[in-house]
């Protein structure tokens, strides 16, 4: 497997979006990166019973974003995105069976030039740990189809993603 193909593992710059967002409205305690649990959440609230993913959205493919583009290499990544969002919905079944609560906060959210305001995406987050919703799908401002002459996030925003 080429080493593109690799999902970056830590650290990513939309998880350390997320929890300064979270550290910014004050809930707590965080647990980073909990691998007792399914998908391995970036991000734990254990009082709140709130798992939450950073979501790079070129790797796990948000539909409907310019991010998610596939590239027009040999690589079969149709398959490999395919794969990868059938694990995401695979681990939230699994959390919410589990009795927590699940967060998908894309990258397009937390990062690049559609990213949320501050003050709405701490609002969002805040009203999710606070509230009894299961399941939150927060996404940037601006879902739009993929153009063909976008670049990838990762390689656009910087290269976070170890492509
Ligand atoms: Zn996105």
């Amino acid at each position: 497997m080429p080493r593109m193909a690799h999902i970056p593992t830590r650290d990513t710059a939309p998880e350390r979006a997320l929890r300064a967002a979270l550290e910014r409205i004050g809930v707590g305690p965080i647990a980073a990166n909990d691998p007792g649990l399914p998908g391995s959440p970036d991000v734990v609230l254990p009082a709140a019973r709130v798992a939450l993913f950073a979501h790079g959205c070129f790797w796990h493919h948000h539909a409907g974003c310019r991010c998610a583009r596939v590239p027009a290499t040999a690589y079969p990544w149709t398959e490999k995105f395919r794969r990868n969002r059938e694990r995401d919905l695979a681990n939230r079944d699994a959390l919410l069976h589990k009795g927590w609560r699940v967060g998908w906060i894309w990258e397009c959210a937390l990062i690049g030039q559609h990213a949320l305001p501050q003050t709405q995406l701490e609002a969002a987050l805040q009203g999710f740990v606070a509230g009894a919703t299961t399941f939150l799908d927060l996404a940037g401002t601006r879902i739009v189809r993929a153009r063909v002459t976008d670049a990838p996030c990762a390689l656009r925003e910087g290269g976070y993603m170890a492509l």
